[in-house]
């Protein structure tokens, strides 16, 4: 007798149908002993690739572990199924983005099953269907009473031409994937949620105990990015304009020489308008956001700036101090504009290349 030969397209089918028969992955949840495995939902883009297997394999493993040591293991399945890449296939292939994401869904279960996955499928979260969605409505809704969700501008990638706004992964070299028309920061109303209310909460204490790994804690600490300082009004001089500045180091006024302001900053404008400083400024302006746009700048090695002819008046020392357009500025950071030191060691470098 020779070696039985294993064929996949045999042996697998006809046992995937008998456990399917069986229901061994069913939920368990009416029984005893319940142990809950959860791992993140696919994105359904069509067709499984390893790198899906790579993400699931770890968590079926473990689930079938606690099945062999008897536990009734609720390992539900689901897909993660909003997104750009339905609302792209629909325009590009005429289909509605419903039918695409639902028959990429179907084709992708099928192959989670022929893998032989240990889902639980008789329990599957989809969440492009309102029996999902209804409930991120409720939430919204409960944060809306609340105060936590609220209405503000920010500024977004617009494309004139389709009249939409576009993810970062649509802009290609500052331009629009969809219709190539030059991509253009635009500030858009949009909600927000207030997380900032819970920055104290959610930062790690140094003193915890919790067995999570320190990359992690130090990565959400400096995602939360609590700073504390204080925040200064000044006024610029000759013109009916103030700005607000924020200032974690309030103790090194002594030291601030001049202000910068983020290039994307709306009040550049009317810093310039109508003065010598305007074509050149604007020029600048324009230069660093089309960097920006097409992704080539790199906030911590550029290190460019340009005098906007304007002054703040200083009311700590009493002197005046000018007013640079600065491409390491952040607009979304504190208000956009900053008093540099000569403490800080990329604010004394800009000093020194601009003298
Ligand atoms: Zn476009």
């Amino acid at each position: 007798m020779g070696m039985k030969k294993y064929i996949p397209n045999e042996i697998e089918p006809k046992w995937q149908k008998k456990w399917e028969e069986e229901g061994i992955y069913a939920s368990g949840l009416d029984k005893e002993n319940k142990y809950y495995c959860l791992a993140e939902f696919a994105y359904p883009s069509g067709d499984l690739h390893m790198g899906h297997w790579f993400t699931f394999g770890g968590a079926d493993i473990f689930a079938r572990m606690k099945r062999m040591q008897g536990l009734n293991v609720f390992f539900p399945n689901g897909f993660d199924a909003f997104g750009l890449p339905a609302e792209n296939a629909a325009i590009k292939k005429g289909i509605h983005p419903k039918t695409w994401t639902l028959s990429n869904i179907e084709a992708m279960r099928q192959q989670f099953s022929s893998i032989g996955a240990s889902f639980s499928f008789d329990h599957q979260v989809i969440t492009c269907l309102p029996e999902y969605y209804k409930w991120n409505q409720w939430i919204f809704l409960k944060m809306l009473e609340k105060g936590i969700a609220f209405r503000d501008k920010k500024l977004a990638n617009w494309c004139p031409s389709c009249q939409t706004v576009l993810a970062d992964e649509q802009v290609v070299e500052g331009k629009c994937e969809r219709c190539d028309s030059e991509v253009t920061p635009k500030e858009i109303p949009q909600w927000f949620l207030k997380i900032t209310e819970y920055a104290d909460r959610l930062l790690w204490d140094k003193d915890s105990t919790l067995d999570w790994p320190k990359a992690v804690k130090d990565g959400q600490n400096n995602w939360i990015g609590k700073s504390e300082g204080v925040t200064f009004r000044y006024k610029v001089k000759d013109l009916g304009l103030h700005f607000e500045m924020f200032d974690s180091v309030p103790q090194t006024f002594m030291a601030q020489t001049y202000t910068v302001i983020a290039p994307e900053h709306p009040k550049v404008y009317e810093l310039v308008k109508g003065t010598e400083y305007e074509k050149d400024v604007m020029e600048f302006v324009e230069k660093i956001r089309k960097k920006k746009v097409a992704n080539k700048f790199n906030a911590d090695k550029e290190m460019e700036g340009i005098f906007t002819g304007r002054y703040i008046e200083y009311t700590p020392t009493g002197k005046l101090i000018s007013i640079w357009v600065a491409s390491f500025v952040i607009y979304e950071y504190g208000t956009g504009v900053v008093n540099a030191s000569a403490h800080d060691e990329r604010d004394f470098a800009f000093a020194k290349k601009y003298d």
